[in-house]
């Protein structure tokens, strides 16, 4: 159970804020976007829910950079951009807080361009559990913001965020496809995007989704294909997913696409068009989402045919799971590549082609103990190295189920562990902010 406040315009009221709960051994935390959906979240109990709701302003800045208030969403800061004849990463759902997503990093469709959100963080100003407010960039709190992007759920509420912006390309527009296919084509499918994966577009972003059609309890393979640049070059590739020939073998497994709906969407409404509004979708409220996740360097042929037949069948044998869906992120790489390995605490450059979810969502919790076995199952599957390509399990922070090893969230390398370590000592030394996939004080992980 949790007390909300309400109502908080400024620093110096998050500041007492967090004095005086701290103080008093109140349990607390902010809530941007309110999609976090990590279950850790459940180790916060009879506490306040600091709402950031107030913190939505977006600024341009001289230098072409935005300043984002704390609770600004994905969607509005789209919008902004737009006007504006800039771009950055931006998640691929409009009510998902833009805060919440770069603390864990922050992926979308840009990324092969621009790297991950948080890569294109300048500086951030944040309340620490004391109320002491502090900035961190490069040159102030070096350290601190290093943590803050990819393990920024840990440290404090961050009232405002400074980002880099890039000039839009092709005007801000963007041409999109969505597709259906047969069942039967799922391995020509697979094959061509596994065939885009190295080296990918950077301005070429994929969705895969199995689902189910309600009307008919069958299974849909459905693609989104976005491209940030012309409607020329976007065909260019939504043509590969035509249909084949069947028995022409020169072309691989055959591929018959049911429909295709291309359209050429602005940047500011990008969100609301790709894949038929289906993540924007996910912005309802009302239902239960229980996730897990995986990361593949490719999709294993073999392994995605059993997975889209054992999903059709669980869905089937539990109607209640209908509105669940099984999500492949196929975004390019090279933006994200091009930063050192060092760069920030995102642990996962060089192990994220493809992140994975397993999204199970009902409104009836009967369905909650056979939704969880199943996709906890899958995602040990998918997380096996024969499968997911990967020798090590890695995980992307905000997608993370919160049952993994921190190493898989956090990163293998001990200095790493060492570094969050101590940036935990140092700025949350009594583990306020520990919700979120929280560092260990002790170190011991
Ligand atoms: C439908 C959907 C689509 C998604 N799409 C993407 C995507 O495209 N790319 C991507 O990277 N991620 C995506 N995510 C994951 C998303 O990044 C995380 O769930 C993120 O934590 C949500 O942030 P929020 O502010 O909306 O949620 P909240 O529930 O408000 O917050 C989640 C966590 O962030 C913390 N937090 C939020 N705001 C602040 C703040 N101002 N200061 C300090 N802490 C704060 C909260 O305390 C909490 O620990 C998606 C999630 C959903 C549900």
């Amino acid at each position: 159970m949790a007390v909300f406040l309400h109502g908080l315009t400024n620093e110096r009221e998050i500041s007492a804020a967090l004095r005086f709960l701290s103080r008093h051994d109140i349990p607390y935390f902010a809530q941007g976007g309110a999609h976090g959906y990590s279950p850790t979240l459940a180790v916060i109990q009879h506490a306040v829910m600091i709402k950031m709701e107030r913190f939505d302003e977006i600024r341009f800045n001289d230098d072409n950079s935005v300043t984002v208030g704390g609770a600004v969403l994905f969607g509005d800061l789209m919008s902004a951009l737009y006007a504006a004849g800039r771009e950055l990463t931006v998640g691929s759902c409009v009510c998902v807080g833009s805060t919440g997503a770069m603390l864990g990093g922050g992926h979308g469709r840009l990324q092969g361009k621009h790297g991950l959100t948080s890569d294109a963080l300048r500086s951030v100003r944040m309340v620490l559990w004391n109320g002491t407010v502090v900035e961190a960039s490069e040159s102030k709190n070096p350290d601190l913001f290093w943590g803050m992007r990819g393990a920024g759920h840990n440290f404090g509420v961050v009232i405002e965020s400074t980002y880099e912006t890039f000039p839009q390309e092709n005007d801000g527009m963007h041409y999109n496809a969505d597709m259906v296919f047969t069942s039967d084509s799922l391995e020509g499918v697979i094959n061509v995007i596994n065939s885009l994966i190295p080296d990918q577009d950077p301005a070429l972003a994929l969705d895969l989704l199995f689902f189910i059609d309600p009307s008919t309890m069958s299974p849909v393979i459905f693609l989104n294909l976005v491209y940030a640049g012309t409607q020329a070059e976007g065909q260019r590739y939504a043509d590969l997913f035509a249909s084949t020939n069947p028995g022409n073998s020169t072309t691989g497994p055959r591929i018959s696409r049911l429909s295709v709906d291309a359209s050429v969407a602005t940047f500011g409404d990008l969100n609301n068009v790709a894949a038929g509004g289906a993540i924007t979708a996910a912005c309802a409220t009302g239902s239960r989402q229980n996730a897990y996740t995986s990361t593949l360097r490719t999709l294993d042929v073999s392994t995605m045919r059993q997975l889209f037949a054992s999903f059709a069948t669980f869905v089937q044998e539990n109607p209640l799971a209908i509105n669940s869906l099984i999500l492949f992120e196929i975004f390019g790489q090279e933006g994200i590549d091009a930063k050192p390995n060092d760069y920030s605490a995102y642990p996962n450059r060089g192990f994220a082609n493809v992140l994975t979810l397993l999204q199970m969502t009902y409104t009836n919790d009967a369905v909650a103990d056979a939704a969880d076995t199943w996709a906890r199952q899958w995602r040990d599957t998918l997380t096996l190295p024969d499968v997911s390509g990967y020798p090590q399990q890695h995980v992307y922070e905000n997608y993370a189920h919160g049952d993994e090893p921190l190493e898989a969230i956090y990163g293998y390398d001990e200095w790493r562990r060492e570094r969050l370590t101590s940036l935990k000592r140092k700025f949350d030394p009594k583990d306020n902010f520990n919700g979120y996939h929280a560092i260990p004080l002790d170190g011991m992980w």
